[in-house]
């Protein structure tokens, strides 16, 4: 597979704004959740930003379909994805693991976890992760009326974006259960795509933390999306051996939003 470096996707991204300066182009293709910090920079910059700022903003998209399980992208790129949380001790220990390797992760988290642990909330999107609506209760949406539907997609949204200041932009159904008229609609209403996944290391069974790491080290190729939990400390210790294999044969880990992104015309 011909995959096309980080970086020559960056420069294609700001050669769509050739007549703007690099800090515009920043702020162009930015996502929500550093537009405080950027208006901060516009007040006090006397000086133009770094290259290295750049670098680290990707462009985010929610894509064109209603659902996704993979996403067909030209480059080494993967999406991390943890389920139910935020966990007060196993999020935190995560998001150590995710930093110290500078891998973007996105964190479906349910809408009454979010209210407990906002702080938590706040530090997954400071360090430049993404939050999706995993709903507020964890039902079966499939079984649900669509009020029900969505009450549950509505409660976690607020939670979310009352802690963060940034609005979830993807969902993922609990259980992988939505129909796809709810599919459809959801994405009229809340502008969600539906994520799905293509590894499931089943990691709620508890089968060991090296056998987790070892099916989502497996079933990992370009443009996948990897399910996890980040309730279950089990899976906490997988993450290390999966980060540190799957870089080492030149994946990077993006977020859902920067995945999509990336894909490819069909
Ligand atoms: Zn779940």
């Amino acid at each position: 597979m011909n995959f096309q470096p980080l970086s020559s996707i960056l420069v294609k991204a700001f050669s769509l704004f050739p007549s703007t300066s690099l800090c515009c182009a920043v702020l162009l293709v930015c996502n929500a959740s550093c537009t405080t910090n950027q208006n901060r920079k516009k007040k006090t910059a006397t000086t133009e930003p770094t290259p290295t700022a750049a670098v680290t903003v990707l462009p985010t998209s929610t894509g064109s379909k209603n659902s996704y399980s993979h996403v067909s992208v030209n480059g080494p790129y993967l999406a991390l994805t943890f389920d139910d949380g935020p966990h007060p001790q196993n999020t935190p220990r995560l998001l150590d693991i995710l930093k110290a390797r500078n891998a973007k992760a996105t964190f479906y988290v349910v809408g009454t976890n979010a209210k407990r642990y906002p702080d938590i909330l706040r530090r997954i999107i400071a360090e430049g992760h993404e939050i999706g609506n995993h709903s507020t209760t964890h039902p079966s949406l499939s079984k649900l009326s669509d009020e029900g539907v969505r009450r549950e997609l509505q409660i976690c949204h607020d939670a979310v974006l009352s802690a963060t200041g940034v609005a979830p932009r993807t969902m993922r159904p609990p259980y992988g259960a939505i129909t796809t008229a709810q599919k459809a609609w959801i994405r009229q209403e809340f502008g969600y795509p539906s994520i799905l996944w293509s590894v499931d290391p089943l990691d709620w069974k508890r089968p060991g933390s090296s056998v987790v790491s070892a099916r989502l080290v497996a079933g990992a190729n370009a443009g996948g999306i990897l399910l996890s939990h980040d309730i279950h400390a089990g899976t906490i210790d997988a993450i290390p051996a999966v980060l540190d294999q799957l870089i080492a044969k030149g994946y990077q880990f993006v977020t859902v939003t920067q995945l999509l992104a990336m894909e490819q015309a069909q």
